[in-house]
């Protein structure tokens, strides 16, 4: 099972954003007509951005302790 967590606190509280397009951005290509921007929002730390996505859970907690240590 994947698993989804915020980008900054690693957070797995995450709310799906499906954003709409920015047209401005791409005038000229019809590619990016068929793309929606998904992101998601954090539920504790509110960044709202792609979610780190993990391959099990064990993935996702290491990836914690490498956060919890670089805050020391
Ligand atoms: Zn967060």
């Amino acid at each position: 099972m994947k698993i989804k967590a915020c980008s900054r606190c690693g957070s797995r509280k995450l709310a799906l954003m499906e954003l709409p397009k920015e047209k401005e951005s791409y005038p000229h290509s019809e590619l990016m007509d068929n793309l929606v921007a998904v992101r998601y929002l954090c539920g504790d730390c509110a960044l709202i951005d792609e979610a780190v996505v993990f391959n099990s859970e064990e993935d996702w907690r290491r990836f914690l302790d490498v956060k919890n240590q670089s805050r020391i």
